[in-house]
């Protein structure tokens, strides 16, 4: 079979989500926006639920509505978005808790779904979702008589511990909120790792479930397997790949393997990546290219049948550095095309 594997350890999931949840008093919520992080909403969102998570928060009603598919009645599902145009019938029917961005969508939601629960998403200060400051102390008023179950706020620059960022935004989330009486929430994984402060009621990691970083101490979520499909010997002077940028400089074995730019194995990386047999390492060469990679396995001494892209030894993280991007974007890049195998 072409097909890479890959396997997500819903046991990881749920100790990482335990691990976080250890280090606050607050609620832990789940965000499982963009399908869980690229990782399949259901069976994600079911292992977390299992785990003890109550809350949960996704981008838009549409992911909210197949989270809810997928767990039942019960849980809390908020939407980052809010109520957008067309969205009641969604939120209605899921039972969807929209947090609200504007007026307009405060009036749009009091109109439609009057009894309805919903939160309030406030900025302070990252400018992208939310009511600022000035539109917030004209709404307040109207906006606390409709009763909202939580009121949330986001951190630009939580994976930075030092950066002045932070403590700018808590204050002003602080000056926004403090003596309402209504559930709060700041901190996603780089917020729960600030501390306490920026606790308040509830926090909302995502990429710390997943085995991401800011959280260092998370247990790696997922691996890749990729078959090789054939091993050949290279000479010195020999070239590999797409625009002849590796040669060899003595006689290689040199294996390809089934996977490329199109399962989101960003060809940036190339060069930056290595694959693993049996835990030990060998570098990949010459361009990643759509459907194909070509990994050095001289010195292993014999053909694998499989590499492990991904794994303890190497993370998303690894990935993300050598294609200059975040773990975010490997996760949620990983292809359609691979198998996908849950391990609870
Ligand atoms: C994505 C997101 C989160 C989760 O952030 P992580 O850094 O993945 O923990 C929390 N809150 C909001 C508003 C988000 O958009």
């Amino acid at each position: 079979m072409g097909t890479a594997r890959l396997t997500i350890d819903l046991n990881a999931l749920a100790e990482n989500w335990r691990a976080l949840d250890a280090m606050t008093e607050a609620e832990t919520a789940a965000v499982v926006k963009a399908d869980g992080y690229g990782l399949g909403v259901a069976p994600v969102g079911q292992a977390l639920a299992r785990a003890g998570a109550r809350s949960f928060f996704v981008a838009i009603a549409e992911e909210g509505a197949a989270l809810r598919r997928a767990l039942g009645p019960g849980p809390v599902i908020c939407v980052f978005s809010g109520h957008m145009p067309g969205d009641t019938e969604l939120l209605r029917d899921h039972d969807l808790v929209p947090m609200l961005n504007s007026i307009d969508q405060m009036l749009r939601h009091a109109e439609a779904l009057p009894d309805q629960s919903f939160g309030i998403q406030l900025d302070s200060g990252m400018n992208r979702l939310g009511m600022e400051p000035a539109e917030w102390s004209a709404l307040r008023d109207l906006a606390l008589r409709l009763e909202p179950e939580l009121i949330m706020s986001h951190l630009a620059c939580a994976d930075e511990p030092g950066h002045p960022m932070n403590a700018r935004q808590l204050k002003c989330f602080r000056e926004m909120t403090d003596g309402l009486g209504i559930p709060l929430s700041l901190a996603s994984t780089g917020g729960i790792l600030l501390g306490p402060e920026y606790h308040f009621d509830l926090c909302r990691p995502g990429v710390g479930l997943y085995g991401g970083m800011p959280f260092a101490e998370a247990q790696p979520v997922v691996a890749l397997d990729v078959p090789v499909i054939q091993v050949r010997d290279v000479e010195p002077g020999e070239t590999v790949g797409y625009g002849n940028t590796w040669f060899a400089t003595r006689p290689s074995r040199i294996a390809t393997i089934s996977a490329g730019y199109a399962d989101g194995i960003l060809r940036g990386t190339s060069g930056g990546l290595a694959a693993h047999a049996d835990g030990r390492r060998c570098e990949v060469v010459g361009r990643v290219s759509m459907d194909l990679i070509t990994v050095d396995v001289t010195d292993l001494g014999y053909d694998p049948e499989h590499l492990r892209l991904l794994g303890e030894k190497q993370r998303i993280d690894d990935w993300a550095n050598a294609a200059d991007t975040i773990g975010y974007e490997i996760l949620t890049s990983l292809g359609a095309r691979y198998s996908r195998d849950y391990r609870a």
